[in-house]
């Protein structure tokens, strides 16, 4: 399990000229590095990302805010050459599954042809397309450990 923290969301996003997609679900740590911000039930932990109001297990709204481990095993992904406007195409996505017992859906910043499922992934922040301004769009991101 990982254990809950104190984590400075957004901060340092929201002081730079990029932003994150779906600020929400991401945070960074006090040295700057990404981290995925889940949900723990109370009663029986189960884990969930993005953070539910409701238990899917056990439908308790006891819900705790976490933070996701950074590492995990790459379960499937695509190669997506359709996106909102502004996005970069294509691109990869894949799920991540996560040793909290959680699958995250997320671009994967590596090219196509060195993408393998099972392969080891780490957490990291890319940039993912450009806002109508022209700035760049931040996500959280995996890449091949
Ligand atoms: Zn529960």
């Amino acid at each position: 399990m990982t254990k809950s923290s104190t984590l400075v969301v957004n901060e340092a996003a929201a002081n730079a000229d990029t932003r994150f997609v779906a600020p929400d679900l991401v945070a960074l740590d006090a040295k700057g590095a990404p981290r995925l911000i889940g949900g723990r039930c109370r009663k029986c932990n189960a884990v969930s990302f993005p953070r539910a109001a409701v238990c899917a297990n056990c439908l308790s709204e006891d819900i705790e805010t976490i933070e996701l481990a950074h590492e995990g095993t790459l379960y499937s992904y695509s190669i997506v050459h359709q996106a909102p406007k502004g996005w970069t195409v294509p691109y990869a996505l894949g799920y991540v599954d996560l040793p909290d017992n959680v699958r995250v859906l997320a671009h994967l910043d590596a090219p196509a042809d060195k993408i393998t499922v099972n392969m080891p992934m780490r957490l990291s922040v890319g940039v993912v397309g450009a806002d109508p301004a022209g700035a760049p769009l931040l996500s959280y991101t995996f890449t091949p450990v």
